[in-house]
């Protein structure tokens, strides 16, 4: 295991080095904060409503149409029997 600051070799099992005493628990290069989660998922939602709203409109020609027998709410009594 090489030490973090002067890339010396140490034991294992060592705490601090032995040659300039810093110690051995390196830190983590990137720790992301509570506004990069944020940011990161807000970017993730807005592209999964995007790809949507995209595929929504893609597929709108290959959707079945519903029969107005079945939502006569929709079509305000033309073709409906009453
Ligand atoms: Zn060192």
């Amino acid at each position: 295991m090489k030490c973090p600051s002067c890339h010396a070799d140490n034991k294992d099992t060592a705490s601090n080095c032995k040659k300039c005493g810093s110690p051995m628990t390196a830190e983590p290069l990137y720790a992301p904060t509570k506004e990069w989660h944020l940011k990161t998922l807000s970017v993730i939602y807005g592209i999964l409503i995007v790809v949507f709203f995209f595929l929504n409109w893609l597929l709108k020609p290959y959707m079945r149409h519903i029969p107005p027998d079945v939502t006569p709410w929709l079509h305000n009594g033309d073709g409906i029997h009453k």
